[in-house]
């Protein structure tokens, strides 16, 4: 696995998710709308998420199960009986907070409420989203983004439903869950009038948790970004600032191809708005108005007081 994920490329993506991390720490403790016993659960949330990056600690051993290459049939046979029974003997077994939902070759990324871990996979950890050699803008709003989002995930709707240990508790306040249910409307709204399709809208109740974590992600990974900045000014590279380059960074990584049918299908099914309206997820913050000059009247301009904020 060493030769395709280097030993480099994984401490430098650790570090980035340490510091994105710190960056949510940050914001949860300037938050005027967090109760203090809801940001407090919150707080040991974060503490105690476990991150498995690349590919999981330990192998999955494959021994038991048996592959013919003239038997497609009965090898999906015996795969889906091997995982039940895989599944089987976790009765009564501690939950292992370190087993892996994802192969290492998906260009993915995960969130598992009952283990309060996330998986990024080796294959999303490569360009456009993650280059070790690329400069800290371009890696910030790029994977950072996706970590960022990742780690919202545990925040959300869904997040508030599990404890640090991945046990089935709502630590929410009612008056905190009522704040984040009212932001949200307002997201809802903003993405019920993309238009990705004539007359075909986005779903913007059916997308919300995902756009949620968009938001939030983009803001965490921003925050981040200007902290390993260590009080420097960015360097300018390409004639770009580095708020340029981590905007530029962020809309790259959404770069997409679709046919008019298949986005048809993920309209109605997917719980991700389409990856082009992913990319408009800067208008909501107000870094993006300064650096690319953006004024009222034009496609990626969203006034104040409709830009939502979150996290
Ligand atoms: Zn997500």
């Amino acid at each position: 696995m060493q030769r395709y994920f280097p030993a480099a490329s994984k401490a430098a993506v650790q570090q980035l998710v340490s510091n994105l991390i710190a960056a949510f720490h940050q914001r949860l403790n300037t938050l005027s709308w967090m109760t203090p016993a809801t940001r407090t659960k919150a707080e040991a949330k974060l503490d105690t998420l476990k991150v498995g990056v690349g590919y999981p600690e330990t192998w999955r051993n494959y021994a038991t199960l048996a592959i013919h290459h003239d038997d497609p049939l009965g090898n999906h046979q015996r795969a889906l009986k091997f995982e039940y029974q895989h599944q089987l003997a976790k009765l009564h077994q501690p939950v292992d907070r370190g087993e892996w939902w994802m192969t290492p070759q998906t260009v993915n990324a995960v969130n598992l409420p009952l283990q309060n871990a996330l998986n990024f996979p080796a294959a999303i950890l490569q360009p456009p989203f993650f280059n070790p050699k690329a400069d800290a803008a371009a890696n910030y709003g790029a994977i950072g983004a996706i970590i960022g989002h990742e780690i919202s995930h545990s925040f959300d709707n869904l997040g508030a439903d599990f404890d640090a240990q991945g046990k089935l508790e709502n630590w929410w306040t009612p008056a905190d869950l009522k704040h984040f249910e009212a932001a949200g409307q307002q997201l809802v709204q903003q993405y019920d009038q993309y238009q990705p399709l004539p007359g075909l809208h986005v779903n913007g109740q059916q997308t919300l948790g995902e756009n949620i974590a968009d938001v939030s992600g983009l803001t965490i990974a921003y925050i981040a970004y200007h902290n390993s900045l260590g009080g420097k000014p960015a360097p300018v590279i390409d004639g770009l600032s580095g708020d340029q380059r981590f905007f530029l960074a962020f809309g790259q990584a959404w770069r997409s191809k679709i046919r008019d049918a298949a986005l048809r299908q993920r309209l109605a099914t997917d719980v991700h708005a389409p990856a082009n309206f992913r990319a408009l997820t800067v208008r909501n913050l107000d870094a993006w108005y300064p650096a690319f000059d953006v004024k009222p009247g034009q496609k990626l301009y969203l006034a104040p007081d409709q830009r939502v904020k979150i996290w």
